[in-house]
C-alpha cells in the first residue's frame, strides 16, 4: 500500500477563547500533519449554534494564526452538517444525568418514543494504538449520546462522520479524551469506517488541579499576548511538554514516543511542572 501524506485537523470548540492546553494539543495535530509532508484542516465544531460562537471562532482562528499554526483548508462547520443515525444501533433514553450515573436506566431494554438516542455500545474492552502510548484497551463507560432529544447530532457522532468525511487520518488530541476514543473506535466499526490513527498529548490543569478552562484566564492565549508573550515564548514553553527541545515551532520534529503521559500542572506563577 503506497503511504499517503497524513491529514490531521485543527478542531477547536467554540466554547471559550484558546489557552494553553489547546495550544499544545493544536501545536501537536500540526507537528504530526505538517513534519510529515501532510495537510491540515481546520474545522469548527460548533454543534451548539449562535452568533456568539461565531465571534468566538473568529477569535480562535486569529489565535491559531497568531501562535503559527497554518491550515490548507477550512472545512464545513458541524452546525451547517446532517448526521444520519440510521446505520448504527440505538435507543432513546429518557433519564436524567443522575439516573445514569447510578444505574438506574433500562431504556436499553425499552421502546421509548422520545427522550434522547444513544448508541448500543457492544459490551467489552476496545482495543486501539496511541501513537504515544502504544496499544490501549479501554472500557466505554456509558452508551453515549449520539442525537439529542431534539434531532440535533451530538459529538461523539459528529466528530466520527466528520473526521471519515474529511479524510482525516489522523487525531491528535488531549488526553483527556482517551475513554472517548473508545466508544469513537467502535463507531467506526459499526458504521463500517476505517479509523483514523490515534495520538493523545499531556492534559494541562490550572492550579487548582482541574483541566484547564476559561476560568483560568490568566492561561488564555490572548491573555498571555497581552501580557507581552511571543509566539516564540509559548513554544518553549509547550514544547518541552511534548519531550521536544524548546525553541520556534517550525524547527520541532514530533516524536510521538519522547511524549510524557502528563498531566502537567500550570502553577499560579505561571510555571508549568508535572
Ligand atoms: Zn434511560
Amino acid at each position: 500500500m503506497p503511504l499517503l501524506p497524513p491529514v490531521g485537523r485543527l478542531a477547536p470548540t467554540p466554547s471559550g477563547l484558546l489557552h494553553l492546553g489547546n495550544a499544545l494539543a493544536f501545536g501537536a495535530a500540526w507537528l504530526s500533519a505538517r513534519g510529515a509532508g501532510g495537510r491540515v484542516l481546520l474545522r469548527v465544531e460548533d454543534l451548539d449554534r449562535g452568533r456568539a460562537r461565531d465571534l468566538v471562532a473568529d477569535a480562535q482562528r486569529a489565535d491559531l494564526r497568531w501562535l503559527g499554526l497554518d491550515w490548507d483548508a477550512e472545512v464545513t462547520p458541524q452546525s451547517r452538517r446532517a448526521y444520519p443515525i440510521d446505520a448504527i444501533p440505538t435507543y432513546r433514553c429518557t433519564c436524567n444525568r443522575a439516573a445514569r450515573l447510578a444505574r438506574l436506566c433500562t431504556c436499553r431494554a425499552a421502546r421509548h418514543a422520545e427522550g434522547v438516542w444513544r448508541y448500543r455500545t457492544p459490551p467489552g474492552e476496545v482495543a486501539f494504538v496511541d501513537r504515544a502510548r502504544g496499544p490501549c484497551r479501554v472500557a466505554p463507560e456509558d452508551d453515549p449520546v449520539v442525537m439529542r432529544a431534539d434531532g440535533e447530532a451530538a459529538y461523539p457522532l459528529a466528530v466520527v462522520v466528520d473526521d471519515a468525511r474529511d479524510g482525516v487520518t489522523e487525531v491528535v488530541r488531549g488526553a483527556d479524551l482517551l475513554d472517548a476514543t473508545a466508544v469513537q473506535v467502535r463507531l467506526y466499526e459499526a458504521m463500517g469506517l476505517v479509523p483514523p490513527t490515534w495520538l493523545h498529548v499531556p492534559v494541562l490543569l490550572g492550579p487548582d488541579g482541574r483541566k484547564l478552562s476559561k476560568s483560568h484566564g490568566s492561561t488564555g492565549i490572548g491573555a498571555l499576548r497581552d501580557a507581552g508573550y511571543t509566539p516564540e515564548r509559548i513554544w518553549s514553553l509547550l514544547l518541552p511538554l511534548l519531550g521536544l527541545p524548546p525553541g520556534p515551532l517550525e524547527h520541532a520534529r514530533l516524536d510521538p514516543a519522547r511524549i510524557p503521559p502528563g498531566p502537567f500542572v500550570v502553577g499560579e506563577d505561571g510555571r508549568i511542572r508535572s
